[in-house]
C-alpha cells in the first residue's frame, strides 16, 4: 500500500519532493525540538493521485488521512468536535518551491455551534472564540466552496455601520455570534445546504480545496514564472491551531533572519498582537516592527525566544529563514521556517557573508543566487544627481528594489490593458492580492497602500524583481474614481510617477536612469562564478555599442552578429532595400557596393570592441517581409534612387509578398539565389579581419563566418564554397596568413537530422532554437503567443517554448544532432544563439549536452554565467 501520509514526527528536511517545502521542515524543526505544533502532511502524490483519479481524494488517501487524525487526536490530547477539549486544525498548502500566497488556506478548522460554546466557556473568552468560529466559515465558504469573500466582508462592515464603529477591535462577543449566524445562513443561501458541521467533512473539503488550488490561476501563472512544473503538486498540511487572537498576549508574526532587501544580518520582522497569522501577511492591517516585541511585557519572553531559534534555524539550514510564528498567551510556536526569497542584492550579500562567517563554501554560494533575479541588477538605477535634486513627494517602505517611472494605473485589469498598448505604468493599490499577479507583472513597478514588507506584494514583487513600494499609508486613496491623493495633490489615472524602491522614495513625473555595474559583491560572486564555470558564455550583438556593454558584463565573445540588423538605420535601410528590390544582377553589385564599406566598417567596431575573442558573424538572414517599404514615401524614394517609376517599385514589391515569410526566401536561401550577396559578406568580414588583426598583432582574429537556416547539406556547401572562393583570393592579395572558420547555424529539423552529413563539412554549429522551435512544433513565433494562453489554462503547455527550450521533442533533436556530428567530427564547436541561450534552465540543459557555449542578448549574459556555473557544480564538476 503507498503512504500518502505523515506524521511530522516521520518526515524531515531531505524529504521535500514528497512532503512540500513546508511539510518538509515542519518535521525538521519537530525532529530538532522546536515548538511545532503537532501535525501531519499529505503528500504531494496525493495531489497528483487526486489529479489523475479526476480531481477525487481517494478511500485510500482519505483512510489514512483520518488515521492521522486519530493520532494526532492521541498526542494533542484533544478530539475533534469534543466537548470536553475539542481538536482545532489549520490546513495549508505547501509545494517542493515555495509559491508564496498562491494557494489556499483553512483555519479554525473543527469548529462547530458545540465546539464554539466549549471554547467559549473553557478560555474564558466568548469572544475570541466566535471571533474563530466566524473566520472559519468566512474562509471555509471562500476557499472551498468559492462563495466570495466579500459578501461576508458585506455583513461585518453593515454590522459596523449599524454599530458606528470603524475598527473591527470594537466588536463584541455577542457581534461575532451574531454574524456567525448571519454567515451560515448567508452559506446556506449560496451553496445550497447548511454548513457542514462534522469536523471530517469539514477536513476532507478542505484537502480536497487546496488540491485543487494548485490549478488556480494565479499559481498557475506564478509557476511559469518560476519554472516550476505543474506536475509536482501540493502537498498538504494538517496542523493543531495555536491562537495569536486570544488578546494581548497572543499575536503572529513573520520574520526573516536577515534583511531580505538589502541582505544586513539583523533580525528583520513584523508581528501584530491579537491576530491570527494571515492578518500579517494579508497586508489589511499594516504591522509593527518586530523590536517592539522587546517592549511590550506579554511579547518580550516570545521575543528572546525567537530570536535563539531564528539563528538556530539558520546555522541548521545554512541560509537565511523565512519564518512564520504565533504566540499563544507568551508563548511562542513556530509555524514555517523556509530559505527567504530575497532581492538580488540581499542574494549577493547574503551569500557572501555566509561564506566570510564560515558556514557555506563558494560553490554553494554561487548555487545559492537565483541566477534570473539578477535581472534586476543589470537594469537602470535612478542616476544619483536626479535623485538628489529631486524632492519626494512621499515615502513608504522600500519592499523590493529597482527604479521605475509610469503611468499610474490602479488595477490589475487596467496594469495588464495598458502594457499591451505599449503603456509603461505602475501600478498604484490599496494592498495587493494574489489574484493580482498578472497586473504585478505587467507594470513596471507597484506601489500600495497598505502591508508591509513582509504583505503579499512584497514579498511576490522581490521574487519578480519588480519595484515595489509598499505601506504608503498617507496615500488617500479614491479607487472607484482611479486616483490618489498624496501630500494634498491629486494624482490621477494616467499621471506619471517614480518609484525607488530601494528607498522607498516616491516622486512625481519621471527620473532618468542610468546603468547598473558590476562591482562589490555582485563582482565577487560573478569570480566565483567564473572559477567554477566550464562552458563558455558569449553574447548575440549586432554593434560595436552592444558588444562593449556584453564584454563588460563578462561575455567571452559573440556567439550570433545578425547582419540584417545592421541596416535598420533610417540611413541605411536605403542602401538595403536597394538590394532587396533590384531587379538585376548590375542593380543588385551597384547596391552591395555601397553596403560593402558599411558593414565593413561595422565588422571593424566589433572586432576591436572584442580585442581577439571569437565573432561569430551571420550571413544576411532577412525575412524580406521586415525590409521592404510600406510608406508611399519610402516607395517613392526607392523608385527615385533607382530610376523607377513608384508602380514599378511596387509591383517588384508584390512580387516579394510570401504567405509564409518565415518560411520563405530568407536565410541561406538568399545567398543560393544570390550568391553576390555572400560575396559581398565574405569580403566585409575578411578585410576588416586583415585589418584590425594587423592593427593589433597582439589579438588573434579569427572571423567564424555563419551560414543561416540550412535544410540540406548541399545547401552548405554551395555557401561555403562562395565564401572559401572569395576569402582565400582576399587574403591572398592582402599577402595575409589569416585562419577562419564556416559553420552553419542548426534551426531546421531536417539539419538536425542529417547532422552527420553536414558536420563533415561545417566547422561549428550554433543552434538557432528560435526558428528550430518554430519549426519543430510547427509554431509561428510571430504569432503563437496571441493562443498560448489557453494552453496554459489547459495545461497543454507549462511554459511559452520560445522561452524555455522543450527538452523533449526540441531537445531531442539537439541530442541526437550532437550524436551525429561529434563522431565524424570530433573538434566541431557546438554552441547555441537562440533567445534559450540566456534562460537559466535551458543553460543548464545545454551543458548536459556539452556544449562549449552559449549566446544570448548583453544584459542576459551575467545570468547564463551564473547559470553555467551552476551546472557545472551541480553536475559534480
Ligand atoms: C534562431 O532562429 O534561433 C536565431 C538565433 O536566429 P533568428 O532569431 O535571427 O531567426
Ligand atoms: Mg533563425
Amino acid at each position: 500500500m503507498v503512504k500518502w501520509v505523515y506524521m511530522f514526527t516521520e518526515g524531515d528536511a531531505t524529504m521535500k519532493n514528497l512532503l512540500g517545502g513546508k511539510g518538509a521542515n515542519l518535521s525538521e524543526m519537530v525532529n530538532i525540538g522546536l515548538p511545532v505544533p503537532q501535525g501531519f502532511v499529505v503528500s504531494t502524490e496525493a495531489c497528483t493521485q487526486y489529479y489523475s483519479d479526476g480531481e477525487v481524494i481517494n478511500e485510500e488517501i482519505q483512510g489514512q488521512i483520518m488515521d492521522a487524525i486519530g493520532k494526532l487526536e492521541e498526542v494533542s490530547g484533544k478530539k475533534f468536535g469534543d466537548s470536553e477539549n475539542p481538536l482545532l486544525v489549520a490546513i495549508r498548502s505547501g509545494s517542493r518551491a515555495s509559491m508564496p500566497g498562491m494557494m489556499d488556506t483553512v483555519l479554525n478548522l473543527g469548529l462547530n455551534d458545540d465546539v464554539v460554546e466549549v471554547l467559549a466557556e473553557k478560555s474564558g473568552n466568548p469572544r475570541w472564540a466566535w471571533d474563530c468560529y466566524r473566520r472559519f466559515i468566512q474562509m471555509y465558504s471562500d476557499v472551498v466552496m468559492e462563495v466570495g469573500k466579500k459578501y461576508f466582508e458585506e455583513l461585518i462592515d453593515e454590522m459596523k455601520e449599524e454599530k458606528g464603529i470603524v475598527e473591527d477591535e470594537d466588536l463584541t462577543a455577542e457581534d461575532f455570534q451574531k454574524l456567525a449566524g448571519q454567515f451560515k445562513a448567508e452559506y446556506k443561501a449560496k451553496v445550497g445546504e447548511d454548513f457542514p458541521a462534522d469536523p471530517k467533512v469539514q477536513l476532507m473539503g478542505s484537502v480536497k480545496a487546496v488540491f485543487r488550488s494548485w490549478n488556480n490561476k494565479r499559481a498557475n501563472v506564478y509557476r511559469r514564472d518560476h519554472d516550476i512544473p505543474h506536475h509536482w503538486g501540493t502537498a498538504v498540511n494538517v496542523q493543531e491551531m495555536v491562537f495569536g487572537n486570544l488578546g494581548e498576549s497572543s499575536g503572529s508574526g513573520v520574520a526573516f533572519s536577515r534583511d531580505p532587501s538589502t541582505g544586513e544580518n539583523k533580525l528583520y520582522g513584523e508581528y501584530l498582537t491579537n491576530c491570527q497569522g494571515e492578518d500579517v501577511v494579508a497586508g489589511i492591517r499594516t504591522p509593527n516592527k518586530i523590536e517592539l516585541m522587546a517592549d511590550d511585557p506579554h511579547m518580550a519572553k516570545a521575543y528572546e525566544d525567537f530570536k535563539v531559534i531564528s539563528k538556530k534555524l539558520e546555522n541548521h539550514y545554512k541560509d537565511m529563514q523565512d519564518m512564520e510564528f504565533t504566540v499563544e498567551n507568551e508563548k511562542l510556536y513556530i509555524l514555517q521556517t523556509r530559505n527567504g526569497k530575497r532581492t538580488a542584492q540581499a542574494a549577493l550579500k547574503i551569500a557572501c557573508d555566509l561564506v566570510d562567517e564560515g558556514m557555506i563554501d563558494e560553490k554553494t554560494a554561487v548555487s545559492m543566487i537565483e541566477p534570473r533575479n539578477l535581472d534586476t541588477l543589470l537594469h537602470p538605477q535612478f542616476e544619483t544627481a536626479a535623485l538628489t535634486a529631486a524632492t519626494p513627494i512621499g515615502k513608504a517602505l522600500p519592499a523590493s528594489p529597482g527604479a521605475a517611472s509610469g503611468k499610474a494605473v490602479f488595477t490589475a485589469e487596467d496594469a495588464k490593458e495598458w502594457e499591451a498598448k505599449g503603456e509603461t505604468v505602475i501600478l498604484v493599490r490599496m494592498e495587493t492580492s494574489p489574484e493580482d499577479i498578472e497586473g504585478m507583472k505587467a507594470a513596471k513597478g507597484i506601489l500600495t497602500v497598505r502591508g508591509g514588507m513582509t504583505s503579499h506584494a512584497a514579498v511576490v514583487a522581490r521574487g519578480m524583481g519588480k519595484c515595489c513600494v509598499s505601506g504608503c499609508t498617507e496615500i488617500v486613496m479614491d479607487e472607484a474614481n482611479k486616483k490618489f491623493t498624496l501630500g494634498g495633490i491629486d494624482y490621477h489615472e494616467g499621471d506619471i510617477i517614480s518609484l525607488d524602491g530601494s528607498t522607498g522614495n516616491i516622486y512625481a513625473g519621471a527620473l532618468p536612469t542610468m546603468d547598473a555595474s558590476i562591482a562589490g559583491e555582485f563582482a565577487r560572486i560573478m569570480e566565483w562564478t567564473d572559477k567554477y564555470r566550464k562552458m563558455k558564455v558569449r553574447t548575440n550583438a549586432d554593434s560595436p555599442e552592444d558588444a562593449r556593454k556584453a564584454r563588460e558584463l563578462g561575455a567571452e565573445g559573440i556567439g550570433l552578429c545578425r547582419t540584417e540588423h545592421m541596416f535598420f538605420e533610417a540611413d541605411r535601410i536605403d542602401a538595403f532595400r536597394e538590394m532587396i528590390c533590384a531587379d538585376s544582377l548590375e542593380g543588385r553589385k551597384a547596391a552591395l557596393d555601397k553596403i560593402l564599406p558599411m558593414q565593413q566598417a561595422d565588422f571593424e567596431g566589433i572586432y576591436k570592441a572584442l580585442e581577439g575573442e571569437p565573432v561569430t558573424i551571420r550571413f544576411l538572414d532577412p525575412p524580406l517581409h521586415e525590409f521592404v517599404p510600406t510608406e508611399e514615401a519610402d516607395i517613392k524614394k526607392l523608385a527615385d534612387a533607382q530610376g523607377k517609376t513608384v508602380e514599378q517599385i511596387k509591383t517588384l514589391i508584390d512580387s516579394l509578398h510570401e504567405f509564409n515569410p518565415m518560411l520563405g526566401h530568407r536565410g541561406c536561401r538568399l545567398a543560393v539565389t544570390y550568391p553576390e550577396i555572400a560575396e559581398m559578406q565574405t569580403k566585409a568580414v575578411i578585410r576588416a579581419a586583415i585589418k584590425v588583426q594587423k592593427d593589433h598583432p597582439e589579438w588573434k582574429v579569427v572571423p567564424e563566418i555563419m551560414v543561416p537556416l540550412i535544410g540540406e547539406v548541399k545547401e552548405f556547401v554551395f555557401v561555403k564554397n562562395v565564401v572559401v572562393e572569395t576569402a582565400d583570393a582576399e587574403i591572398k592579395a592582402a599577402g595575409s596568413d589569416l585562419e577562419y572558420m564556416v559553420g552553419t547555424m542548426m534551426e531546421i529539423p531536417r539539419a538536425c537530422l542529417t547532422a552527420d552529413a553536414v558536420a563533415k563539412e561545417a566547422d561549428f554549429f550554433s543552434f538557432g532554437t528560435n526558428d528550430l522551435t518554430q519549426m519543430t512544433y510547427g509554431l509561428s513565433r510571430d504569432d503563437a503567443g496571441k493562443f498560448f494562453e489557453s494552453y496554459y489554462d489547459a495545461n497543454i503547455y507549462d511554459n511559452d517554448p520560445f522561452v524555455k527550450l522543450d527538452q523533449v521533442g526540441v531537445g531531442k533533436l539537439m541530442e541526437m544532432t550532437v550524436e551525429l556530428a561529434k563522431p565524424v567530427n570530433p573538434g566541431i564547436k557546438i554552441g547555441i544563439c537562440g533567445e534559450h541561450g540566456g534562460d537559466p534552465t535551458s543553460v543548464e540543459y545545454c551543458y548536459s549536452l556539452g556544449f562549449d557555449y552559449v549566446s544570448c542578448s548583453p544584459f542576459r549574459v551575467p545570468i547564463a554565467r551564473l547559470a553555467a556555473a551552476q551546472a557545472a557544480i551541480k553536475a559534480g564538476e
